[in-house]
């Protein structure tokens, strides 16, 4: 007997009939004789509605109001699926976060799970019946309901996975598996039959949406491998696994974008210690997060200029941020510009294989898109481009890079 965790994010549950689907993969897998906790999203569309809702109340709507008010959506999801398999003969229950307990920090909106009480769950699935569990929420020491960050029922699954001792945690979504590319951009995109955590982990914070960043550096860290999979065909998926269990390491397994990053040029700023902690210590106590970052120096070698990149919706705050503290920072020009795209290649060989930086640049260049920024780490490099040149880039990468 095998004890297996079942996610499936809010595309899988997007309406009855998809539901309905959901109870033949449990059910099936149940009559197989495993013992199943099932994780679920808020059925598509469900958490966006709700954000949109909050900002239509207020701009500052209160953090620990909005997770009570974005974790409903996963009550919804969760009721109906139990209900739903119950309504199939079989015997189910549905559990809230706080129910368990999924004990959280009190960092609200994008939380950490501490710990998962196990007892009355681990009771009723050895006694055959079907778990279910709402995604993306827990409880903090103050017992103030919190969520996970967006997508966060992955991260749900994940630390069920640990804290039950599953032997497999299945996400199942409306891909394949985890594609070389997003598929929306490039038809052309292929299903990664293996992929490591570390490459998993850059291509999810580089922006591809099919999992959660938090999700797959848990997994990492517990070495807890994921097998990401379609709702909707039976084929296998992607194994999310060790490094050390992938032979053949490629140069670039995947590409991944992220829209709607901004860029600030400060120019002929004094080229001295402490001039970049000067501009940035504001900005990151005003909780921005800075991403790309370059710094040159004139001829002379007494004047610099600082280049970095912020989300768009960051621009208007660290704009007058900077004008606050321009008697400190004292600098001659500023610019800005929006509308800009980071596109990244990630792969693990990438480490052993000089000469893949060029033919980045050199693709790029053959289709005349403009790099305004540049920044790499072992596995991956990201460029920053005009926005409309996005899917573009993509799809070059993507055939110079025989990903196709
Ligand atoms: P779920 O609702 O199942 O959580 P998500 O919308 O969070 O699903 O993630 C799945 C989506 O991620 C896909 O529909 C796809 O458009 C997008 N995506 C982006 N990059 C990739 C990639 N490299 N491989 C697969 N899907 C990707
Ligand atoms: N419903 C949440 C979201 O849309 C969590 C998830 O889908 O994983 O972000
Ligand atoms: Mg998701």
């Amino acid at each position: 007997m095998k004890r297996l965790v079942l996610k499936f994010g809010g595309t899988s549950v997007g309406s009855i009939t998809k539901i309905k689907n959901v109870v033949n993969i449990v059910k099936k897998k149940h009559e197989e004789g495993n013992q199943i906790i099932v994780v679920v999203s808020a059925m598509s569309g469900a958490t966006n509605d709700l954000m949109k809702k909050s900002h239509e109340v207020s701009e500052n709507f209160n953090v620990k109001e909005l997770d009570v008010l974005l974790s409903s959506g996963e009550q919804v999801s969760s009721a109906l699926l139990a209900g739903a398999i119950i309504d199939a003969g079989m015997n189910a229950r549905s559990w809230l976060g706080w129910q368990i307990p999924i004990i959280t920090d009190n960092n609200h909106s994008s939380s950490q799970i501490k710990g998962i009480v196990t007892d009355e769950i681990e009771k009723f699935i050895s006694k055959g019946g079907i778990a279910i569990v709402a995604g993306f929420q827990g409880i903090s020491s103050e017992k103030r309901i919190t969520t996970l960050g967006r997508g966060g029922s992955d991260l749900s699954a994940v630390a069920i996975a640990k804290f039950f001792n599953a032997n497999s945690c299945e996400i199942y979504t409306d891909v394949e598996g985890v594609l070389s590319t997003d598929p929306s951009i490039n038809k052309e995109a292929k299903k990664i039959d293996k992929i490591s955590y570390e490459e998993m982990l850059e291509m999810s914070s580089l922006g591809a949406k099919v999992m959660q960043p938090s999700a797959v550096q848990a997994s990492m860290v517990d070495n807890i491998s994921i097998h990401v999979r379609s709702t909707f065909s039976e084929k296998p998926g992607t194994k999310i696994i060790s490094e050390s269990d992938i032979i053949n390491k490629k140069t670039v397994t995947g590409i991944a974008y992220s829209k709607n990053n901004a860029k600030v040029s400060i120019f002929g700023v004094v080229d001295k210690p402490g001039v970049a902690a000067d501009i940035f210590e504001p900005i990151g106590k005003n909780n921005i997060n800075i991403d790309m970052v370059i710094q040159n120096t004139s001829l002379d070698g007494k004047k610099a200029n600082i280049t970095f990149t912020i989300k768009e919706e960051d621009l208007k705050k660290t704009l007058n941020i900077i004008e606050k503290n321009k008697e400190e920072i004292k600098y001659e020009k500023i610019t800005h510009d929006a509308k800009l795209a980071k596109v990244s290649i990630i792969g693990a060989g990438m480490i052993a294989s000089p000469g893949v930086t060029h033919k980045m640049f050199r693709s790029l260049a053959n289709e005349k898109i403009n790099i305004l920024a540049i920044s790499t780490s072992e596995i991956k490099i990201s460029v920053l481009i005009k926005e409309d040149l996005t899917q573009k880039a993509v799809k070059t990468l993507h055939n110079t890079f025989k990903l196709n």
